[in-house]
């Protein structure tokens, strides 16, 4: 047999402590639902052999791959503030790593793959439902341009799990620049384990902060390593609030030391912008609301940081000082990415004195007004180059002279740009997209999928999410806001 996929599994050489070697359990009858095969091509991979029923078998966890060393990682974590000493993959399996085209290693992971030795309570699968949640919305997020991980496959189980229902199971083949979270540095930095916390820091600099420069690293890595996430976090926060993205479940054995956004579980985009919004279940006061997840980074980055300690300085006072300078650099990272990230969402290529408030004021109309926020921001797009927009625009609004107002404010400040309305329109469409994942059409896509076993739904909507920045006439009803805005909308984990 030839080797088909090349792994180089530099995870399953760090010491054994750091994880446990275990197989995918071999589900009844896989069938492959979608395989992305654009993304297989990226990692090198074939995909019409993964597309074959050898290759379904592998992304069902029937087969194991030639070259594949599978393990459940180990990690810990805050979840809602409370810290859990282990936690690690209770329903994932890591088959290995490959090295994609653009020389890039990437994790390959099975989420719903069979119990593993931390799966303490649940069965270690997947219900469908989530399954193809995480498919479209990871896939809607790296189609927005947004660090995420990635889907690479679903797979049906023929069996059924067990929640609040018997629902259909599914495996989701999950690509990851890394699965090392903020709780894989606590899991070691609770066990007082500093030879584990540097081997672990050591694996990450090489694969995320030496790669492929870092010029400060070479003279303290580990602070190098501590200031490059709390950069990365600070932008990628900024570029969810971008987009209306709520991730939902910030725990922090759910925040990728990648930058990646991972751990797809009670997401949801805004409809209707409120800052208050919290969709998921789970969240009954509001901890991973909208507004709060810039706070509730750093929030996060400080228990990284604290993890850190031993190894930012032999003095304690020494390391604390450090850690503190690192996350003291969040907040003016944050502001900067987030404005810069408002003005061009605004059609603003410069950034003057006021910008901020005038942004500051239109969020404020409308948080008021209920205006959909994907819709305003397209419809400014619009109206940038065509005042005759604004009537769509001003409608969005409960009280449409709520926009009148904003609106002359807007377009004396344009009438300090530079450039021309076409091409300040065009610039604007590229960064306010026309499709977001809308609950309500993920929701029909699930329920077509569990109650009729039709993925036609599915099929059509990933490809509309594909092309977020794109009209796409024949589909403009993917654009639309629900009924209500979405107001009282919940997700499940
Ligand atoms: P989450 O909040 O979904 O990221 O998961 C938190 C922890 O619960 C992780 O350690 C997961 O591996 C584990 N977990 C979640 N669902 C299951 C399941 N169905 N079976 C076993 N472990 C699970
Ligand atoms: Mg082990
Ligand atoms: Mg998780």
């Amino acid at each position: 047999m030839t080797t088909r996929i090349r792994f180089d599994n530099s995870y399953a050489r760090l010491p054994d402590r750091f994880f446990a070697r275990v197989a995918p359990t071999p589900v009844a009858a896989p069938r492959l639902i979608h395989l992305n095969r654009r993304l297989a091509l990226d990692l090198g991979l074939d995909p019409d052999w993964l597309a074959s029923p050898e290759g379904a078998e592998i992304l069902a966890g029937n087969r194991l791959a030639e070259g594949s060393e599978p393990i459940a990682t180990a990690y810990a974590g805050h979840q809602f503030g409370h810290f859990v000493p282990q936690l690690g993959d209770g329903r994932a399996i890591l088959l290995g790593e490959v090295v994609g085209r653009d020389g890039a290693r990437r994790d390959i992971q099975l989420k719903g793959s069979g119990p593993t030795p931390f799966s303490r309570r649940g069965d270690g699968r997947a219900a469908l439902g989530p399954v193809l949640r995480e498919y479209l919305v990871s896939e809607a997020m790296a189609a927005l341009g947004i660090p995420t991980t990635r889907a690479l496959a679903a797979v049906a189980t023929g069996e059924r799990v067990i929640r609040e229902t018997l629902l259909p199971g599914a495996v989701l083949t999950r690509v990851a620049a890394s699965h090392v979270r903020v709780g894989t540095f606590q899991f070691f930095a609770a066990r007082g384990d500093v030879a584990g916390l540097r081997a672990l820091a050591d694996h990450v600099l090489a694969r995320h902060v030496l790669a492929p420069h870092a010029p400060e690293a070479a003279e303290s890595p580990y602070r190098a390593l501590l200031a490059h996430v709390v950069a990365r976090q600070a932008e990628l926060v900024a570029r969810w609030l971008l987009v209306g993205f709520i991730h939902g479940v910030m725990n922090t054995d759910n925040m990728a030391i990648s930058g990646e956004t991972i751990d797809y579980g009670p997401c949801a985009f805004l409809d209707a912008y409120d800052p208050g919004t919290a969709f998921s279940s789970i969240d009954q006061h509001g901890r991973y609301a909208y507004g709060a997840q810039p706070q509730m980074a750093l929030w996060n980055l400080s228990r990284l940081a604290e993890a850190l300690l031993p190894l930012l300085a032999s003095d304690e006072a020494q390391a604390v000082a450090e850690a503190e300078d690192a996350l003291g650099r969040f907040g003016p990272h944050f502001e900067a990415a987030f404005h810069g990230g408002l003005n061009r969402k605004l059609g603003l290529a410069t950034l003057r004195a006021g910008d901020a408030a005038l942004a500051g004021d239109l969020l404020k109309r409308m948080a008021e007004n209920q205006a959909d926020f994907t819709l305003t921001f397209r419809g400014l797009s619009a109206a940038a180059e065509n005042p005759e927009a604004d009537a769509a625009l001003r409608s969005l609004f409960v009280d449409p002279t709520a926009y009148d107002a904003w609106a002359v404010s807007w377009r004396r400040r344009l009438a300090e740009e530079p450039g021309e309305a076409g091409a300040r329109a065009a610039a604007m469409r590229a960064v306010n997209p026309i499709f977001i994942p809308r609950n309500h059409r993920i929701e029909e896509v699930i329920e077509a999928a569990v109650e009729a076993s039709d993925f036609a739904p599915f099929e059509t909507l990933l490809a509309v999410l594909s092309r977020p920045y794109d009209d796409q006439p024949d589909l403009a009803r993917y654009a639309e806001a629900p009924e209500g805005g979405g107001v009282g909308y919940r997700t499940f984990c």
